[in-house]
């Protein structure tokens, strides 16, 4: 995979820059048993034009679809 090792954040697919904060997320995937984890990278730092970050809203989201899933 390409970029494999650059910190890119999953959420708005900027890369990450140094001395920013961000948050990691271990993937939980069956096709990766007893292989080493990846894990997903959000900002948690927030931009001048956000009220959350990217890790706020990454978890809203999977908030979200949890509720609805439970709705149906
Ligand atoms: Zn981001």
């Amino acid at each position: 995979m390409i970029g494999c090792f650059a910190n890119q954040c999953e959420y708005c697919r900027s890369s990450i820059v140094p001395g920013q904060r961000w948050v990691r997320e271990k993937i939980y995937d069956a096709a990766l048993n007893g292989r080493d984890p990846s894990y997903h990278r959000y900002h948690a730092e927030l931009f001048a034009t956000q009220r959350e970050s990217c890790w706020e809203k990454h978890q809203l989201e999977r908030e979200m679809a949890r509720t609805t899933a439970c709705a149906a």
